[in-house]
């Protein structure tokens, strides 16, 4: 198996292969120490985390991640609790920065003696419409080869792998005319849960990465430049987003990471072409306001293997075959989700205009109507069954 990317997806598809005795080479073109400092997702839900668990990488999780059994949602300066694991048959999810799950990887991949290279460079692939793919690539000057069985484009939304079947593919993107503006601040968080909020300047995310570190989150222009954003200015509007009508207090404290990301939905269909296979954000991207990005590529690199396994043990392409079709119901359902929590939080038009009291009304149903509350909660924390 050539894969290239070692991201969560890259990484978790080498893992589960080798657990099966498949061996693989995973290509990655950023040094070992981005890779594992790179600060992003830090959300698991409850099935990715038992993953980590049946895969023998769970121990760190357990020691240093949180468990949260519900969230927040504020609106209209009150806050109400969503009860996630009351309402989902006790489901709950975990706060483990994706650094770390990326770190426990990389240590274990190196660990069972499998194929890892960082800093390669020109990484290019070909063949895969016949039965002996092949990726090229430069590692400290030298050209090299991997002949291969299968490809697994696992290079996130920058790769290119997904180019290099793009005539072959349908495209469904739409960008958002807002990004976030998020922040690591060295500060014990001010909440024991997600604290969502909607207010009239705009969406806010209050999480955390432990009980010394917050992560925050700004609805903000997406083409803003973060330079424009000084420390002061950043926890002022913090202050703004998060006020309540009951003293609730947001602590403040040095910031150690800042930066703005734009928001999309993007999918590709299919998410195949021959030998060639794209798993996590190299098909598709979801706005973060859900936070599935790193969980569904987990889930898309979990059917991906089930497919590589019986393909190599039965000889039996059906399910490899059926890879697309399969990861996209559930691609659609998380799309839809991230897509519903995204428009029910931010600001879209002004704060009095008619959007904005549809969004109320919508929250105030979510924390009214546990049929509404269940359907949050039980696509929070995934959904088993899609
Ligand atoms: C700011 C931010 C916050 C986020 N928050 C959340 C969250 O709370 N919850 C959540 O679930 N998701 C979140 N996400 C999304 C999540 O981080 C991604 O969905 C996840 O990283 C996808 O994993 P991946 O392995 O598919 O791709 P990536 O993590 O992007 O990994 C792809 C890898 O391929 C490498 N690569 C790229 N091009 C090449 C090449 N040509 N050759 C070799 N290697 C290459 C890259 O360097 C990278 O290491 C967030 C993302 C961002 C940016």
């Amino acid at each position: 198996m050539g894969i290239v990317g070692a991201g969560p997806a890259g990484l978790i598809l080498s893992q589960l292969l080798d657990r099966a005795g498949i061996d693989s080479v995973i290509l990655e073109n950023r040094d070992r120490e981005y890779v594992t400092e790179r600060v992003r997702a830090g959300l698991l839900e409850q099935a990715t985390a038992d993953l980590l668990d049946e895969l023998g990488l769970g121990e760190r999780m357990h020691r240093e991640g949180l468990v949260h059994q519900g969230l927040y949602l504020r609106f209209a300066h009150q806050t109400h609790r969503i009860p996630l694991s009351e309402l989902t048959g006790g489901r709950s999810i975990w706060i483990y920065g994706q650094q770390e799950v990326v770190k426990d990887l990389i240590e274990a991949r190196l660990a069972a003696g499998q194929q890892l290279h960082f800093e390669v460079a020109d990484v290019s692939v070909h063949d895969f419409d016949g039965d002996s793919p092949r990726i090229e690539y430069t590692h400290e000057g030298e050209r090299h080869v991997v002949d291969c069985d299968v490809i697994a484009g696992c290079d996130g939304f920058h790769g290119v792998c997904r180019p290099a079947i793009e005539s072959a593919l349908t495209i469904h993107n739409h960008e958002y005319p807002f990004g976030w503006l998020g922040i690591l601040a060295t500060v014990p968080p001010s909440t024991d849960e997600l604290i969502y909020t909607n207010h009239e300047r705009g969406f806010a995310l209050h999480t955390m990465r432990s009980p010394e570190l917050s992560r925050l989150y700004l609805q903000c222009d997406p083409h803003d430049d973060i330079t424009n954003w000084s420390d002061d200015r950043i926890w002022e509007e913090m202050h703004h987003r998060f006020e309540t009508d009951d003293g609730w207090q947001l602590n403040e404290g040095p910031i150690v990471d800042k930066g703005i990301t734009p928001m999309r939905s993007f999918v590709v269909e299919p998410m195949q072409h021959g030998r060639l296979y794209l798993a996590g954000d190299a098909a598709h991207i979801v706005p973060p306001t859900g936070a599935k990005g790193l969980n569904l590529a987990v889930r898309d690199v979990r059917v991906l293997a089930e497919a590589l396994i019986s393909f190599y043990a039965d000889n039996d392409s059906s399910l490899l075959d059926a890879y697309s079709a399969t990861c996209l119901r559930r691609v659609w359902r998380v799309q839809h989700f991230s897509w519903w929590m995204t428009s029910m939080l931010h600001l879209i038009g002004d704060a009095d205009d008619f959007e904005h009291r549809l969004q109320l009304a919508q929250l105030d149903y979510v924390v009214s109507s546990t049929a509404a509350a269940t359907t949050l909660a039980e696509n929070y924390v995934g959904l088993d069954k899609v």
